[in-house]
């Protein structure tokens, strides 16, 4: 995974700042559940997040978004098909709300790409007014059921 850089790191950058962090709160909450590994370059991640509101879609305004594309990737000695999920989360918002956003925007990155129905999960469809900044135990169950479908497993089948 990559996270867009601060590249002002003086009092002028307060916001830059301010939005990685919370994008890096979120990342940690995600860690304490699944393996990740953070990249300095663009190139290699899978999981790219970018501090940019994302484009207007349906003539809908949103502060986040998960793009999926499949991709044909160099590898050493291979060329294979890879997911890549360009992940947006707009810095113009109150930090816990941008917190909250790549909490759930993450969860699409990471194959949750369904949307609960309880406002008090991360992955609910609609946020309510309270951000949401921890996994439910509901977003972990589905978390977990996701990870036990075949296929998904590098274990060959028998
Ligand atoms: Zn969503």
């Amino acid at each position: 995974m990559w996270v867009e850089p601060v590249r002002d790191g003086g009092p002028t950058g307060i916001w830059e700042q301010r939005w990685h962090q919370a994008v890096m709160a979120a990342l940690a909450t995600w860690q304490r559940h699944l393996p990740i590994t953070l990249v300095d370059q663009p190139e290699r991640a899978q999981v790219l997040v970018e501090r940019r509101r994302p484009p207007r879609l349906n003539n809908r305004a949103s502060h986040g978004r998960a793009v999926l594309e499949l991709l044909e990737v160099r590898r050493p000695r291979t060329w294979q098909l890879e997911p890549r999920v360009t992940v947006l989360i707009s810095p113009g918002q109150a930090q816990p709300a941008i917190q909250a956003t790549a909490l759930h925007e993450l969860g699409h990155a990471f194959g949750l790409w369904g949307h609960s129905d309880q406002p008090s999960d991360a992955m609910a469809a609609k946020p309510g007014a309270k951000p949401i900044l921890e996994l439910s135990e509901r977003d972990q169950r589905t978390l977990r059921w996701l990870q036990q479908q075949p296929g998904l497993n590098p274990s060959p089948t028998p």
